[in-house]
């Protein structure tokens, strides 16, 4: 018989404050059964020793959050709480735990703090009726790097497809929810294209997408002397795989540094906002006021 792998935390939160507003994630699972090869996890900055080839359930992690909220809602009176930015809080395990749910129901209950979920996974949309009755506090980024199936299966091989995450878009934005896509990250000489921009944000505005925002790919070593691949290795062999052509020009663009080079930057940041100003799609990430004049005119747009 298979058991899942359930395992105690000590945390729930990672808090920081600025200015008074408390910016906290909260990931109920360890893993992520998308496995992309580009995942910043895999880094041992981020997951130190754990082995991230299956999934675990941080089976406490409901009694931990309510007594750090307890603490932190007394002192701190605004803020947003992040799920899934360490493994998909919507993958296949949610159906069995529902602790994202839980997590996402009793923050918005039981705090004033907004929440910015990240998922790549239309498993989301099971908990449409709890985004509703709080619609205005909450931001769903669906991750989309391109528009090109092909290069999705090399890089996200177990995620939704393409469409089903536009349809996913758009859905909750006909249902009043602010949902924009995260495109990240970027990789260089093989998304960072005018085309791919072109065709992804083309759909991105056809399916209602609110906003766009975008990372550039990392590409960690392991700083400490653990057995586990590191996210540079992860992610190189696939280069030799699929793109053995670009691996020069990956050695000579990131060189010592674990980002890309910042000139390099600067230029796809210029055409991923011409491309974004193109389609009228904001580029500056989620706001908070859901819009209502806006949600009407993307139902004008929806109808062709
Ligand atoms: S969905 Fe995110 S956390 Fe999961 S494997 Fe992909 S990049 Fe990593």
């Amino acid at each position: 018989m298979f058991y899942d792998e359930i395992i105690r935390c000590n945390k729930a939160l990672n808090v920081d404050v600025v200015k008074n507003h408390i910016y906290a994630s909260i990931n109920p699972y360890v893993g992520c059964q998308h496995q992309c090869k580009y995942c910043y996890v895999q880094a041992d900055k981020y997951s130190k020793t754990q082995d991230l080839s299956f999934v675990k359930v941080k089976y406490n992690i409901l009694d931990i959050l309510l007594k750090e909220i307890s603490k932190y809602k007394i002192k701190y009176f605004s803020g947003v709480i992040y799920l899934g930015t360490s493994s998909d809080p919507y993958q296949d395990k949610e159906k069995k735990y529902f602790f994202s749910s839980k997590i996402i129901s009793f923050i918005l209950n039981h705090t004033s703090y907004n929440v910015h979920i990240f998922t790549k996974s239309s498993l989301v949309l099971k908990d449409i009726d709890l985004f509703k009755k709080f619609s205005n506090r909450i931001n769903i980024s669906i991750s989309l790097i391109t528009a090109n199936e092909k290069i999705k299966k090399i890089f996200e091989p177990n995620s939704d497809s393409i469409e089903k995450r536009l349809s996913c878009i758009k859905y909750l934005n006909l249902e009043g929810i602010s949902c924009g896509c995260a495109v990240m990250p970027i990789l260089p000489y093989i998304t960072d294209s005018e085309k791919n921009f072109e065709e992804l944000f083309f759909n991105l505005r056809k399916n209602g997408c609110r906003y766009i925002w975008w990372g550039y790919l990392t590409l960690r070593e392991n700083i400490k002397n653990i057995k586990k691949q590191s996210q540079k290795n992860l992610y190189y062999k696939v280069l030799q795989e699929y793109f053995s052509n670009l691996i020069d020009n990956y050695e000579s663009l990131y060189r010592n540094s674990f980002l890309p080079d910042i000139r390099y930057q600067k230029i796809i940041d210029k055409k991923i906002i011409n491309i974004a100003q193109k389609y009228n799609l904001s580029y500056f990430g989620p706001t908070w006021k859901y819009n209502k004049s806006f949600q009407q005119q993307l139902f004008l747009d929806l109808k062709y």
